[in-house]
């Protein structure tokens, strides 16, 4: 047993290594804690890479894969990839479900069957107050989008992010996701982290170290230690870099282990991305 099999058992590290596949996207939310958006550098990681890394990871004893960004979907090849992912590993594809093109369906009708989901973001059940924060139109895509997706077999998750949900807006979300087919165990609700143009804007909580979910993440910057760890600010890369090193895998999944072991643990913050 590795290191970080035994860190992954005792609950020291989650299980799921997150990888970052670009930094641009085609939306430029108000709280994005990456400063994603169209005209931003892209920083991918190329499809070819995000496969080396499935194969490394599972050999490693990570249990599950996260692909996140900016927007995932931007990267060229990235869907002919992740069936390959997704049969080695359990894999989630995190999206902002404004992508999803007849073409592309098509493209991950492959993924049906597979230990696959896409989780896409939708912050309230009021069109104008999902779209203030996200963009224009953004409610209206994301609704038609998530029932094309279950038609082709995919499981879709939903994701909301907030400064804080009223008990009759949050009913009228769940209302919402569940008319839609996605059941609560699908639907998660996280708070606004305090980076990147969140921080920017004076939105969301402040975090350390600490309150952020130990789950190695990878990025064409370096390796961090959550997924809420490679923010942006001002252009520049700013928190919870661990090492620059990323290649073999085992380097940083070492200095993530040593980290974690000598990290004092928060009482849950509710920030998990999944
Ligand atoms: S929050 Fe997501 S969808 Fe919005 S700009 Fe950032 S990466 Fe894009």
């Amino acid at each position: 047993m590795t290191l970080l099999t035994e860190a992954v058992r005792d609950g020291a590290i989650g299980g799921r290594l997150w990888v970052y596949a670009n930094y641009h996207c085609n939306l430029q939310c108000a709280y994005c804690l990456t400063e994603s958006g169209p005209l931003v550098a892209r920083r991918e990681l190329s499809p070819e890479r995000l496969q080396e890394l499935a194969v490394e990871a599972r050999a490693a004893g990570f249990t599950a894969l996260g692909v996140t960004g900016g927007e995932p979907f931007l990267v060229p090849g990235l869907a002919a990839v992740l069936p390959a992912l997704a049969k080695r590993m359990p894999t989630l594809v995190l999206s902002n479900g404004t992508l999803f093109t007849d073409r592309l369906i098509d493209q991950l009708r492959p993924l049906a069957g597979l230990d696959f989901a896409i989780q896409i973001s939708l912050d309230s059940a009021e069109p104008d107050r999902n779209d203030e924060m996200r963009a224009p139109h953004n409610f209206a895509k994301v609704v038609a989008a998530v029932p094309r997706l279950q038609a082709a077999g995919i499981r879709v998750r939903i994701a909301t992010t907030s400064e804080g949900l009223g008990q009759g807006e949050l009913e009228r979300l769940c209302n919402l996701h569940r008319s839609l087919g996605v059941p609560d165990h699908d639907h998660i609700v996280r708070p606004i982290v305090r980076r990147g143009r969140a921080a920017e804007q004076g939105l969301g909580a402040d975090v350390v170290r600490r309150d952020l979910p130990a789950e190695l993440t990878i990025t064409a910057d370096g390796a961090f230690w959550s997924p809420f760890g490679p923010t942006v600010r001002g252009g520049r890369l700013d928190t919870d870099l661990l090492t620059r090193t990323t290649s073999p895998l085992t380097v940083p999944a070492a200095a993530m282990v040593r980290v974690a072991q000598g990290t004092p643990r928060s009482e849950p913050a509710g920030l998990g991305v999944v």
